[in-house]
């Protein structure tokens, strides 16, 4: 059984998040759609909301579970028994933070490989920091993020 996590801020999840999480869901056994808590960094979204808005934007996907975690992303791969960490790739801007991204968390454990994934065209260049930009310019968001972040967006506004 091979498990994949995708780690991420999904801060908050977007289409093309999902996009790769489905992907991800029909190539492998089970994924873990991971919030990493960045004690550093004071996010768009309270954690426990990110972790909510994944939960029901993912409702009928039977071999995806939600979770978060703070401290190493390798560590934390390692402790769920996963073998494979999966991420997505947008354009050529993405690819030297997350080529980097690989190599040092292959260093740390070689048994646990990088996946990339890409999304369909249409969602490619969405991203958290676009859509919160739009949002709080009192752009239409409605395209770029699932049903249930649209509502929770649009109550808190
Ligand atoms: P992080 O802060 O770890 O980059 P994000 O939530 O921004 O977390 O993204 C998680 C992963 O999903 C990253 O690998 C990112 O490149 C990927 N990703 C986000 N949006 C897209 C998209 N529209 N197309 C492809 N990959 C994406």
């Amino acid at each position: 059984m091979t498990i994949a996590i995708y780690p991420g801020s999904f801060d908050p999840i977007t289409k093309g998040h999902l996009d790769i999480l489905k992907t991800g869901a029909e190539i492998f056994d089970k994924v873990i759609i991971a919030v990493a808590h960045n004690s550093e960094k004071r996010g768009f979204l309270p954690i426990e909301d990110r972790v909510k808005l994944i939960k029901d934007s993912i409702a009928g996907m039977e071999n995806v579970e939600v979770d978060y975690f703070a401290g190493l992303t390798i560590e934390y791969a390692k402790s769920k028994g996963a073998k494979v960490l999966l991420r997505g790739l947008r354009a050529v801007s993405d690819f030297e933070y997350e080529l980097q991204l690989s190599q040092a968390n292959s260093a740390m454990c070689e048994d646990i490989k990088t996946v990339f994934l890409t999304t369909k065209p249409k969602y490619n260049f969405i991203s958290s920091s676009t859509i919160k930009e739009i949002y709080l310019n009192n752009g239409d968001i409605s395209k770029f993020v699932p049903e249930p972040v649209y509502e929770y967006l649009m109550k808190r506004k």
